[in-house]
């Protein structure tokens, strides 16, 4: 596979091979990028910026509204590269190339939808005699960067955004999943994007960080990832505006008063927040708090749920756990339950590993400071405890250094109201889990998970620039 620079495949630097998760066979050859060729890249995204800042808003609409239409009839192929190359089960790849055609069709509304407003100047004194307004401007050659668990929807998040409202980009996907983004440039070229608008990069983010981020011709840095990453990047930035979507360890609180039906229907939901894709989502259930009158039977019912998950190829449908993304993250997850275990958690199931396929575990009693507890676990894995009042409910859900978002589960208004103000996240889920999302939603977090917003219309706020104009007369 080649890079895609200004509307060509164009060899990469080297060649490295890509392997299946689940199998380890050999999927491609991917040819990833040299710095040569990222600022080539860069410059490209930038020469096309200044014919593509005047294509007019219907053009860029039309064109994401064709991309929509072109994913939707070949679903089943990109589904089908999201299980290969992330061993995503099949099922859940088909539902992320749903929402990934959702989310090209939000870029393509917000595409006709940015606007500006009039600017009263004589609001002021000095002002008397001035009619203004403020438009919005693209930023430029927006460079984007992202993760390998949404390969096709949090892709989706940067480019649909970045051609509504004008932008150029360039894109580094995660080492791997190259395929999923380099089948975008076949959408984009059969939708009409005019050539060096969007150039999709391979490579190493080691290598390309720093040119992606701090090369003069970029204007804005969007990036999905890792906190740590995340941290490196801002620091490269320098001035520029960055979005940065980082990691949680989202908390799940669970009040009392609920039926024992009522109960197992929230242990549904919290099992899909918390083992879909191996728990390999920024937003998976990580930590329950639930009420000291029903912890005992929810870690029981969690664990049914767990036990009853299957294990195995992705390609199969009715597969649920897959092998993790790779051994790092299989011995990271090996040891902080160890670690857990031998300070006196108790293990209800799961917690085995056959190779990188780890079984889902349910803990309860984990410490408050072991990693499974304030660390991102990424990983099939829920830490169980209880709370007595709901003011404790609140301070154990904020005791850590994420706040993406947070689900709660109550029939009382006033708790309601109170979790909604009190707990530090970017989003507040009221009788839903917090790994719930729709694409038009304001999302991204606050603490170590990061700043800014996506959710289309945020992120095309945010990749514009406004431009105040003001007329004097007399
Ligand atoms: P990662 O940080 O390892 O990699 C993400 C991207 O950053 C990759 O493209 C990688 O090549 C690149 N990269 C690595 N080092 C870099 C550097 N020095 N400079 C620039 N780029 C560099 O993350 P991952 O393992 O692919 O994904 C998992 C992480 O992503 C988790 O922490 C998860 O919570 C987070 N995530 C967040 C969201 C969100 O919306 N908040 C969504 C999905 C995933």
């Amino acid at each position: 596979m080649k890079l895609w620079i200004n509307g060509d495949w164009v060899p990469g630097a080297r060649r490295v091979k890509l392997h299946n998760p689940y199998n380890g066979e050999v999927l491609a050859e991917v040819g990833y990028a040299s710095v040569e060729q990222a600022e080539l890249a860069i410059e490209t995204a930038a020469t096309a910026f200044e014919s593509f800042r005047s294509v007019p808003a219907h053009k860029r609409s039309s064109i994401l509204y064709q991309v929509a239409d072109l994913l939707e009839r070949r679903s089943d192929e990109a589904a089908h590269i999201i299980a290969l190359e992330a061993a995503k089960p099949i099922q859940a790849a088909q539902a992320e190339i749903a929402r990934t055609v959702q989310t090209y069709l939000f870029a393509a509304e917000a595409a006709r939808g940015i606007r500006g407003e009039t600017v009263p100047m004589d609001a002021a004194p000095r002002g008397e005699g001035r009619t203004a307004y403020m438009t919005r401007e693209p930023v430029g050659v927006v460079s984007a960067i992202t993760p390998f668990n949404f390969p096709f929807n949090l892709v989706a998040h940067k480019v649909g955004p970045a051609i509504a409202a004008g932008n150029t980009i360039v894109l580094k996907p995660a080492e791997q999943t190259p395929l999923s983004a380099l089948f975008l440039a076949e959408l984009f070229e059969e939708a009409g994007l005019p050539a060096g608008v969007l150039n999709i990069i391979p490579g190493e983010g080691k290598e390309l960080g720093e040119t992606l981020v701090s090369h003069p011709r970029v204007a804005f840095v969007t990036f999905t990832g890792s906190p740590d990453v995340g941290k490196q990047i801002r620091a490269m930035a320098g001035l520029r505006k960055v979005t940065l979507e980082l990691g949680s360890n989202a908390p799940l609180i669970i009040d009392r008063g609920f039926t024992e039906m009522e109960l197992a229907k929230i242990a549904d939901e919290a099992a899909i927040g918390a083992f879909a894709y191996n728990g390999q989502a920024c937003i998976s259930v990580q930590r329950i708090v639930v009420h000291e009158e029903l912890a005992e039977p929810f870690a029981k019912l969690m664990a049914e749920r767990a036990l009853a998950l299957q294990t195995g190829d992705p390609l199969h449908e009715g597969t649920a756990i897959t092998p993790l993304i790779n051994e790092k993250a299989a011995d990271r997850l090996k040891g902080w339950l160890q670690t857990a275990v031998e300070r006196g958690a108790a293990l209800h199931c799961g917690g085995e590993f056959k190779n990188n396929l780890m079984t889902p575990a349910v803990l309860t009693g984990v410490p408050e400071d072991a990693e499974l507890s304030c660390e991102e676990a990424f990983g099939p894995v829920v830490a169980i405890s209880s709370f007595t009042d709901w003011r404790e409910a609140m301070e154990q859900a904020n005791r850590s250094r994420y706040g993406l978002q947070a689900g709660v589960f109550t029939k009382d208004m006033e708790k309601a109201l109170m979790a909604a103000r009190e707990l530090q996240a970017g989003g507040v889920l009221i009788n839903d889990i917090p790994t719930f999302r729709l694409d038009h939603m304001p999302y991204g977090g606050l603490k170590d998970s990061g700043t800014g917003r996506e959710g289309v219309r945020y992120a095309v706020e945010d990749m514009t620039e406004p431009k105040l104009v003001s007329f004097r007369s007399g």
